[in-house]
This record gives C-alpha cells, sequence and structure tokens, in this order.
C-alpha cells in the first residue's frame, strides 16, 4: 500500500515495535544495536526505568497547561541548567529548528536593543545544519534545502568552516553575531579546531558580536562533557539545545546570557507547547542521569574506546574507510564507498548508523551503550566493511590464493 504520509523521506523498510538500552526490536523480535540513537536523541537509550517513570508520574497528573501558567518543573530544569553551565537563562522550545529560530532573533534583538539594529547579519559556516525553518535553511545554507522555497531569508554571511580569515574577511558594519556547530554533524562530523572555536570568541569580543553555538547534536553530554563548549575552554553567548535533552521527547532549550537576552522582554517571543510538563518531567529525568556523578566521566571513557576501536577498524579495512573522525560518544567514518551503501551493509549485519554529509557516516549511539555493546557494533562494522571487501576482490584472486 502507497503510504499516506508527504513523501519527503527516503525511508527504509524497517520498522521498530520496541527497544530496550542500545537496542531497537522489531516486531517479529530481530534485534538490532542502535549506534545512531534516534539521531543523538536517544541519550538514555530506550525505555529507561528512570525517565518511562517520570513520564508515567507526569502523565498521569497533567500535560499541558500553557505558558500562561508557572510550570514548576520548567522552573527547576532551568534552574538545573543555568547552574551547570555559561548560561543565566534558558527559553524552552519543541525541537532544535525552534531553538535556532530563537537564538537568531535573540541575536538580532540584542543588536537592535544596543542601537544597531542595521547589524542583523549573522555569520554561517559552509557544511552547517540548523534546522528546515525558513529561517534556518538560510543560516545553514545548504542550496538543495534552499531550492524553490522563495527568496532566501537575508542576513546570513556563510564562510567556510574552520577558516578564522574568512571570518575576519566577512565580518562588516552589518554583522552582528557568529552561529556555528563547534562539531557539526549533519556535515560530517567536523570537529571545530581548539584555535578556530577560541578564535571567534576573541573575533566576537573585539567586534562586539554575539557568539552563538549551535550544540543541538554535539551538547547533552555527547563528547563527554555536559556541552562541547567545555572542550574548548571558551563560552558563547547564546547556545541551542535538542535533540539529547528531552531523552525522546521533543524539547529544545536556548540558553543565553542576561546580557544576550537583554532585548528579550515582556512578549518578544512565545510558543504554546514549548517547555510543558510532560517534556519538562523528561528534561529532569535526563539530567538526573547525565549529571550524576561519573556519568560524564564514563561517556568520555566510552568515547576513547569508541574512537581507538575505530582507528583499528580503519587500519584492517583501508579500502573502505578514509579517517576516523569526531569527539567522545559522537565519531564519524568516512568512507571510501558510498555511505548509503555502507548503512545498507551494517543494516544488515543488524546495527544501525547514520549516514551524514562527506560521505560519513555518524556513530552517535545512546550515552548508555556499554563497553561491550561497543566492541560488538565494532566487530558488526567490520562484517559491514567486509561486504564491499568481497564485492571489490576479483574472482579469480579468490581462486588463486584457495
Ligand atoms: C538536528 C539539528 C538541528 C535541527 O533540529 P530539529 O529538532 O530537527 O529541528 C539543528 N542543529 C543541529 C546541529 C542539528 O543536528
Amino acid at each position: 500500500m502507497t503510504s499516506a504520509i508527504l513523501p519527503t523521506y527516503a525511508r527504509y523498510q524497517l520498522a521498530f515495535d520496541r527497544g530496550e538500552g542500545a537496542w531497537l526490536i522489531t516486531a517479529s523480535g530481530d534485534k538490532y544495536l542502535d549506534f545512531g540513537g534516534g539521531i543523538a536523541v536517544a541519550s538514555l537509550g530506550y525505555n529507561h526505568p528512570h525517565l518511562v517513570d517520570a513520564l508515567i508520574q507526569q502523565a498521569q497528573k497533567l500535560w499541558h497547561t500553557s505558558n500562561l501558567f508557572q510550570i514548576p518543573l520548567g522552573e527547576t530544569f532551568a534552574r538545573r541548567l543555568v547552574d551547570a553551565t555559561f548560561a543565566d537563562n534558558v527559553f524552552f522550545t519543541n525541537s532544535g529548528a525552534e531553538a535556532l529560530e530563537l537564538t537568531i532573533k535573540m541575536a538580532r534583538k540584542w543588536n537592535s536593543a544596543n542601537g544597531a539594529p542595521e547589524r542583523f547579519h549573522i555569520i554561517t559556516f559552509e557544511g552547517a545544519f540548523h534546522g528546515r525553518t525558513l529561517a534556518t535553511i538560510a543560516a545553514g545554507g545548504n542550496a538543495k534545502y534552499l531550492d524553490g522555497f522563495g527568496p532566501k531569508m537575508p542576513g546570513f554571511d556563510q564562510v567556510p568552516f574552520g577558516d578564522l580569515e574568512a571570518v575576519k574577511a566577512a565580518i562588516g558594519p552589518q554583522t552582528g553575531a557568529i552561529l556555528v556547530e563547534p562539531i557539526q554533524g549533519e556535515g560530517g562530523i567536523r570537529v571545530g579546531a581548539p584555535e578556530f572555536i577560541r578564535g571567534l570568541r576573541a573575533l566576537c569580543d573585539e567586534h562586539k558580536l554575539l557568539l552563538c553555538f549551535d550544540e543541538v547534536q554535539c551538547g547533552m553530554g555527547r563528547t563527554g562533557k555536559f556541552f562541547a563548549y567545555e572542550r574548548y575552554g571558551v563560552a558563547p553567548d547564546i547556545l541551542a539545545s535538542a535533540k539529547g535533552i528531552g531523552g525522546g521527547f521533543p524539547l529544545g532549550a536556548v540558553l543565553s546570557t542576561a546580557e544576550a537576552g537583554k532585548g528579550m522582554g515582556l512578549g518578544t517571543h512565545g510558543t504554546t507547547y514549548g517547555g510543558n510538563p510532560l517534556a519538562m518531567a523528561c528534561g529532569n529525568a535526563v539530567l538526573d542521569i547525565l549529571l550524576a556523578p561519573g556519568f560524564l566521566d564514563d561517556v568520555a571513557r566510552k568515547g576513547l574506546l569508541l574512537r581507538q576501536s575505530l582507528a583499528g577498524l580503519a587500519a584492517e579495512h583501508p579500502d573502505v574507510i578514509a579517517e576516523i573522525r569526531g569527539e567522545g560518544l559522537m565519531q564519524g567514518i568516512k568512507l571510501r564507498v558510498p555511505n548509503a551503501d555502507f548503512a545498507s551493509a551494517a543494516r544488515a549485519e543488524k546495527l544501525i548508523v547514520i549516514p551524514a554529509a562527506d560521505n560519513v557516516v555518524r556513530i552517535i549511539p545512546p550515552l548508555i551503550v556499554s563497553e561491550d555493546e561497543i566492541r560488538e557494533g565494532v566487530r558488526r562494522l567490520g562484517a559491514a566493511c567486509a561486504h564491499f571487501e568481497v564485492a571489490a576482490t576479483p574472482k579469480g584472486k579468490l581462486g588463486a590464493d584457495s
């Protein structure tokens, strides 16, 4: 039967019925090891008892009241985020794109509040992904995502990722902010170099620009730090979070300093669902686990194991794997074979990996993945590599060797 859903997605012929830890299970009982985590969303894996309990408890009390009322769980959650980060305040959204929309609005408003409304331009980077709304496709600059949707929203000046000189050259009288993923996700797990990210901070300070980090994918423990900016020793003025923050419940957040948020007074922004009690119950439950003593250190340790295992894999399969790159449990395998074919070979080995740009597959498992599961996943990646090596071996050579 044809699908009644608007055909914007190229879906695999695969559906899951339930999940357990780092595993996804079909209705017929086939178990897949999930190195994709629903695209870095299922930070605590599937069916985590603490998260399930928090959601059920809240579901039996109250789902939604609107932002006309106090939401105590949201106050708690925001306070905890502020206490754990550079930020002074938080706004809750339902998605990453909405968090980026507010990031963009806030940056523009700050400049306007400073008497410089003409400084609405934001410098962004090639290979970036910030979401699929009209503003965020303009910020991302991917021609494929912009095509046919009318005039591109003005105010985004894109330069090559990692190129500080290009950033300097792009700063003009209309520039008000810089927006960057410290580690590009969809762009192919491209890690911003420390001198680049610190250089952006210095340029922002020098030119009175806001530094905005999109940590929708690389934040919330993914790199072994609560947020990736901690790795660089510099803090942004505004940070967009989503994906892992709700553990699978739709949730995003914008964290900002009091200074960056100073233009966002009463009535300047709003949302119906954002920060509703169900989302806040899940967010708090995710934080309970993520910020428990030792959890992030454990993620960092497992990230090292993953990285080392992948490096070993690359050495064994030089004709399939070109490069391993990433931080913590956010690793990319740059391939010499088509990444979609590789992801499909991995699925044949009952392992989920996620394609990204630059012919990369992303390894972004739930943060609760165990060391044994990492070893097992890497073994399955090796089996996926073998699909291509067997296919590439001339028939005569197999015969001659045996
Ligand atoms: C996924 C993603 C977004 C968009 O999030 P949605 O929830 O899909 O709107 C924005 N930025 C980055 C870095 C992302 O990975």
